[in-house]
């Protein structure tokens, strides 16, 4: 199956997706979508992927954080942003919440609004239930990058988008945070933004 990825401005992402029963996890439809979506996600590629960016309202989302992604980011920023190697899997009817009150603000991208990123503010630490790809019930705790790929993607099957959530004065064409972001410290970012210069305009 050769999944297509949609578009900001297609219905279909801002829809909220229906939950699978184990039935349907167990079956074949759902076991070979998980494979295509796989392919797509490693085609694109992304570290992230759920069911309504492939057109298909229901809750299901795969990730993976391959370590050959990591050879061309610079050792400081995967610590900045506390990446590392996450394997393969689906969460299933998932649920989500913040473990303790930590924020974390990076450049976040989406490959449903393609070409653009922008810096976004999500829990550094979250706990996610839901079933993995076997129907089993599972339980992620995870922090740093991971919390925050669990949490976009999880915004997904809710019918959001990062830019929902998005500083906006940081909205960004690849290009130009390429140019004029790219290895800069968030903080230095912020400040260039005028980001915590609330109430002035
Ligand atoms: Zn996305």
């Amino acid at each position: 199956m050769k999944l297509e990825i949609v578009q900001a401005g297609n219905p279909v992402l801002r829809q909220r997706a229906r939950p699978l029963s184990v039935e349907e996890i167990r079956g074949s439809e759902i076991r070979k979508l998980i494979e295509s979506m796989r392919e797509c996600m490693h085609e694109a590629p992304g570290v992230g992927l759920a069911a309504p960016q492939v057109g298909l309202t229901l809750q299901l989302a795969v990730i993976e954080d391959r370590e050959k992604y990591h050879k061309d980011v610079p050792e400081e920023q995967l610590r900045e942003r506390e990446r590392r190697p996450v394997p393969f899997h689906a969460i299933i009817n998932p649920s989500i919440e913040a473990i303790g009150e930590e924020k974390t603000e990076f450049f976040e991208g989406c490959l449903s609004v393609s070409g653009y990123s922008a810096l976004v503010s999500r829990a550094r630490a979250v706990r996610v239930t839901c079933l993995d790809e076997n129907g089993q019930r599972k339980i992620i705790e995870a922090s740093g990058w991971y919390a925050r790929i669990l949490q976009h993607e999880i915004d997904h099957l809710n019918g959001m988008l990062y830019i929902d959530r998005m500083k906006t004065r940081s909205f960004t064409s690849m290009e130009n945070w390429v140019e004029f972001w790219k290895g800069k410290p968030v903080s230095a970012i912020q400040s260039q933004l005028e980001l915590e210069s609330s109430g002035r305009f």
